[in-house]
């Protein structure tokens, strides 16, 4: 604590993103980044732009890229905000969306942690519904009077996809409040509730090039949502800096969109070698819930998950443990190429003969 802080640096509980460790050359599946790189053509797009003119500010209204992404999607312009990473995004739709008085804002008990925290830097209050057993999410309890709604679908750590259809409800009951779908994981086999913001003026959704474009260090993302919505994003981003986007990261995430081919070959195999993993620790016992992610999340009946994860550290290998209620039995697993996942399985093999 230092005197020179403000009070609200003081009071801040920042996000505690996965290790980056830089001690030892680790097999990486903690931070659910994509294992394959980025299409060639976003490279050829960088390096095209890298020899362009960086003296000059990129463009503020990020207008090629946003036209792009709304080809793409199907939809018009207006209704597309980009941002640097979603993280970006979602912290300006706390601050674009949600208000320090009245009702609280609604998300799931075991979800991305960094809701709390930007609740935290607006002063907006929240109430956390608890997830299943089974980790589903409660939809009835989306629909209570609340002041927003937030949650990743895919859900996040758990893995879980909720189809897409049934937020009609929650939509519908909310019609005056914003509810947010974070899609950053809906590439690996969800459906996108894209087609749905025409009919819900109050849905707004967050997907990011991170993790299905392999494009986690370009930091871009981007909300599809009624132009009211994007508008009260753009208040926001007009107010903190114009410039999120630089003008390697508005090159390299356009052409990431320009290559469907390799999207959907590598989006592919990621799910291929998921599915091959999760056999194989269903059939050593562990409990891996349904996943429509890039991600497994498993538990198992007699050792220890904390445990787990230190031993597999020891081995050189790095997956993500949440010491948190009702999860700390279950590590999180990134999918890597098969042979990541095949060092990871039997560093796994060793752990549990002992
Ligand atoms: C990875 C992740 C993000 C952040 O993605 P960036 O675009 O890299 O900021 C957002 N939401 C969830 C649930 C994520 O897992």
């Amino acid at each position: 604590m230092s005197p020179y802080w403000s009070d609200l640096a003081a009071s801040l509980v920042p996000y505690v993103p996965g290790e980056q460790p830089k001690d030892r050359t680790y097999v990486k599946l903690n931070t659910n980044e994509n294992p394959y790189p980025p299409s060639p053509r976003v490279l050829e797009a960088i390096r095209g732009a890298a020899n362009g003119d960086l003296r000059l500010y990129p463009d503020p209204t990020c207008s090629a890229l946003i036209r792009k992404i709304a080809d793409y999607h199907g939809v018009s312009p207006e209704q597309v905000f980009v941002g640097n990473g979603s993280d970006e995004i979602l912290a300006f739709s706390f601050a674009a969306f949600f208000n320090p008085t009245g009702e609280p804002v609604l998300f799931p008990d075991i979800t991305y942690s960094f809701y709390k925290v930007y609740a935290g830097l607006y002063n907006i209050p929240y109430r956390t519904v608890p997830l299943d057993d089974e980790f589903r999410v409660p939809l009835e309890a989306l629909g209570e009077p609340n002041g927003g709604v937030i949650l990743p679908n895919p859900n996040a750590p758990t893995a879980r996809y909720v189809e897409t259809e049934l937020f009609r409800d929650v939509l519908t009951r909310n019609r005056r409040k914003v509810v947010i779908l974070d899609e950053a994981y809906i590439d690996f086999g969800g459906r996108s509730a894209i087609g749905l913001v025409n009919e819900y003026p109050n849905l707004l959704v967050i997907q990011t090039l991170s993790k299905s474009r392999s494009l986690a260090g370009l930091r871009v993302g981007f909300a599809i949502g009624h132009p009211d919505l994007i508008e009260g994003l753009n208040r926001v981003k007009n107010s903190f800096n114009s410039y999120t986007i630089d003008r390697l990261a508005l090159a390299g995430a356009a052409a990431a969109f320009e290559d469907q081919a390799y999207f959907e070959e590598t989006t592919r195999k990621v799910v291929a070698t998921r599915e091959r993993t999760a056999a194989i620790l269903k059939e050593r016992g562990f409990r891996v819930i349904d996943s429509a992610a890039n991600f497994l999340f498993v538990s198992h009946p007699e050792r220890q998950a904390s445990d787990l994860f230190g031993e597999l550290k020891q081995r050189g290998v790095l997956v993500r443990y949440f010491n948190q209620p009702r999860i700390d039995n279950y590590l999180r697993v990134s999918i890597g190429t098969d042979e990541e996942m095949d060092v990871f399985l039997r560093a796994l093999g060793e752990i549990l003969k002992r």
